[in-house]
């Protein structure tokens, strides 16, 4: 066909030229290179069949009148033909079609620079303002016409909005679109109308190697409109390739004001017109996605317009009205409020003490499963266990301050409050744990633990599980194979002996011995005859109650007791190391070592105890902690402060006041049962485990052979993330996905965390 074309394009413009075809929609597309040697190439376009006369003389009377202006260098130019005309008419295999041709914009496009920075979006701004303005004396009919994407036109979306299956989905647009028709319609209406380009996509947007706006390209949807639209849709594809979006969309918008004054009607416009131009394009593709079920592409191409959506559609539109018109009014554009908070916390904080996120949570306030940013969005956690009662919890922030302002003392003196406290914990605990050493951190109270197996037994060895962790001291470090395992540090110290994780699904004997729990018990046969063959004794064995960092394991039934028995054979003490589990987690069981069946002679606890305010404890038997009371004075300056404790009897009053373990067992049940109909349609969750609100997602890429797939692992906390939900992942190979939410995580939470997790599993790259 190219041939002809050729033929034609000699007959009409005078010239031999190689046709080599490009994208485009609904038109075709050539890029034509002359013959003639140091003739530049241009690019042919052959519109539609059915394409009027009339539409091509708008872009071409468009383009002559952009050529003459001061943007003139920023738009392409219209090759006449010989007949000296714009466009010709012609038969394409019998068809009639028009012609006409143009001269190739220099740079790339943004869709294939694929970056975006304040800089840029602020010169992409400016360059509308610029093109509006150099559009202000051109008129044409058609300028009038009906047009889906003319902004003040789209209400036509609130019919489609029942298309959208997925009911978050479906949310956001019809909220877009409710929105659209009661406010932001008959504001666009009243606001300052204007010829514009009305498409300043990714595809029509020219950069130059410095990373600035050198042209712009395709006219085809140029309409008269509110000017507010030009900057808004041009500001929906910015957004898609920037890093910090809401900055550069500030930035847009202030390029476009500097060029070309917007009223300060239009820059309150600017937003909801964003969000309705993105509420277009995915209700646009929604409709082509069913007429052409067979094109993965018209899905795909979506994903960035649904991630804005989902991560900006409930953006505070007063706050951000406020940053925008700053934004628009400074004499120097404002830093970026995360950039900045970045640049000031690489200041003072080391590179490893690592952020959550590419882009980070700046959350402002906590209410029971829900964290809030300062730009007030509603973020769902899923992830945080030490807000056990719930973020902020009232009656938690009560007791702490008002015992923060009557006294907060030592364990020195005689107070109320620690006998309160050490008598409702052991209350809960079963026998003979009843002998308490309050602390500040988990860490401390494993080194506690540490000191008190030794102090018991005499001896100084420990076996520890692999991959375990226990804290960030130096001793918790010690027996924490998840840390000292990294090639910075020195490995296990000579008295720390690993046993292999019990994790049926993937551990070191899973092929070996399916489902089997007897070699993991040989294994720690083994290790304590060969710490024997040492002439050494046995301190303890300390076992997270369901290894955490270790992937969310569910111990096989049965280990921890024979576990147990074989190590107090051996003369040793056993630690669980309950931080994560303990306080009614696990829905069927107040502490993490009862489905398990044994009473260790050591439990430590942490994390929820103080809903986030400092305390931890040990928790042993009487014996033991004689044996330890022969050594040094035990005192920890903090440990069982008067307003920690207050903290603590708060959360068990309001477990108790609250029935949460009970809640967590049977929102456990939903989450069981969701999470395994998940797996029945995803072959990716390789295992799902866990009890009560502790779970972990096992992903794979392989079902067969268990091959760990973190990066899928990783894409779906992001996912998730964009869609407001807290997620972790963990597991020696990073991953399984880590739900663990604050107690008051209710049925609501669960039905919209498993639909959110089930589109995002559709949706989301393999
Ligand atoms: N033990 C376990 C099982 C843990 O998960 C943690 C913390 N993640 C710790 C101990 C240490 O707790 P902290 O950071 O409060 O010292």
């Amino acid at each position: 066909m190219t041939d002809g074309l050729a033929g034609l394009l000699r007959e009409r413009y005078g010239d031999a030229f190689r046709l080599q075809r490009l994208d485009g929609e609904l038109d075709e597309n050539f890029l034509a290179e002359p013959a003639r040697p140091g003739a530049p190439k241009t690019i042919f376009k052959l519109m539609r069949p059915g394409c009027a006369p009339e539409f091509v003389a708008l872009q071409i009377e468009a383009l002559n009148h952009l050529r003459r202006s001061p943007v003139g260098q920023l738009v392409p130019q219209v090759l006449p033909t010989l007949e000296g005309g714009g466009f010709f008419e012609t038969k394409v295999n019998g068809t009639p079609r028009i012609g006409w041709m143009i001269s190739r914009l220099p740079g790339v496009l943004l869709s294939a620079r694929g970056r975006m920075h304040a800089r840029l979006a602020q010169g992409i701004g400016e360059s509308f303002g610029r093109l509006d303005r150099a559009l202000e004396g051109f008129d044409h009919p058609l300028l009038s016409r009906p047009l889906k994407w003319d902004l003040r036109a789209a209400g036509w979306i609130q019919a489609h909005v029942g298309l959208f299956e997925d009911p978050q989905r479906r949310s956001i647009v019809g909220r877009i679109a409710e929105a659209f028709g009661s406010t932001l319609a008959p504001r666009l209406d009243a606001l300052p109308q204007a010829v514009l380009h009305n498409d300043g996509n990714d595809a029509n947007l020219f950069l130059d190697e410095d990373d600035r706006l050198c042209g712009i390209i395709d006219f085809g949807d140029m309409v008269r409109s509110a000017r507010i639209a030009e900057v808004a849709i041009a500001s929906a594809y910015v957004l898609m390739y920037a890093e910090d979006p809401l900055h550069c969309a500030a930035a847009a918008l202030r390029g476009y004001h500097l060029a070309h004054p917007l009223t300060e009607a239009e820059i309150e416009a600017f937003w909801p017109s964003l969000l309705t131009r993105l509420a277009v394009s995915v209700t646009n593709a929604e409709l082509s996605r069913r007429e052409h079920p067979e094109n993965p592409y018209l899905q795909v191409s979506m994903r960035p317009a649904w991630s804005l959506l989902f991560r900006f559609h409930d953006v505070d539109a007063d706050a951000l009205s406020a940053r925008l018109q700053e934004a628009c009014q400074a004499r120097t554009m404002p830093a970026s409020p995360v950039a900045s908070r970045l640049t000031r916390r690489s200041r003072h904080f080391a590179s490893n003490q690592r952020l959550s996120y590419h882009e980070p949570l700046l959350a402002v306030r906590g209410e029971r499963h829900f964290l809030f940013d300062r730009f007030g969005r509603r973020y769902l956690d899923a992830y945080n266990n030490v807000p056990h009662v719930g973020h902020a919890h009232p009656h938690v922030a009560e007791a702490v301050s008002r015992q923060l302002g009557q006294l907060n003392t030592n364990s020195r003196y005689l107070t109320d409050e620690m006998l309160d406290y050490a008598e409702a914990l052991s209350a809960r605990l079963p026998d003979p744990l009843s002998q308490v050493f309050l602390v500040n951190s988990a860490s401390e109270a494993n080194e506690v633990a540490l000191r008190l197996a030794r102090a018991a037994t005499g001896a100084k060895d420990m076996v520890v599980l692999e991959h375990g962790y226990h804290g960030c001291t130096t001793g918790a470090l010690d027996i924490s194979p998840y840390k000292y395992a990294h090639p910075t540090l020195h490995g296990a110290p000579d008295w720390v002996h690993e046993v292999p994780q019990p994790d049926l699904y993937r551990g070191r004997f899973w092929r070996s011995h399916p489902g089997d729990t007897a070699p993991y018990l040989s294994a720690l046969d083994q290790i304590l005859e060969s710490i024997a063959a040492l002439g050494r004794g046995v301190a303890g064995f300390i076992c997270e109650c369901l290894p955490s960092v270790g992937g969310q394991i569910v111990l096989p039934p049965g280990y921890l007791r024979s576990a147990y028995a074989r190590v107090r054979g051996a003369g040793g003490v056993c630690i669980a190391d309950d931080v994560q589990t303990g306080l009614g987690r696990l829905g069927g069981s107040f502490w993490g070592f009862e489905p398990q069946e044994v009473v260790p002679d050591i439990v430590v606890l942490g994390k929820p105890l103080g809903n986030g305010y400092p305390l931890a404890a040990a928790v042993t038997t009487p014996a033991i902690a004689e044996a330890f009371a022969e050594g040094p004075e035990f005192f920890s300056t903090f440990g069982g402060s008067s307003a920690s404790c207050a903290a603590g009897r708060a959360v068990l009053e309001v477990l108790k006041r609250e029935d949460l373990p009970a809640r967590a067992k049977s929102v456990g049940q939903q989450l069981s049962d969701g999470f395994r109909a998940l797996a029945g349609a995803h072959p990716s969750i390789g295992e799902v485990r866990g009890m009560g609100l502790f779970w972990g997602l096992e992903m794979v890429s392989s079902r067969a052979e268990r091959t760990p797939d973190a990066a899928r692992a990783a894409s779906l906390k992001r996912a998730l993330y964009e869609r407001h939900i807290l997620i972790g992942t963990d597991g020696p190979d990073d991953n399984v996905l880590k739900i663990r939410p604050p107690m008051t995580f209710d049925h609501e939470a669960a039905a919209h965390l498993l639909s959110v997790l089930s589109d995002v599993l559709d949706t989301s790259a393999p």
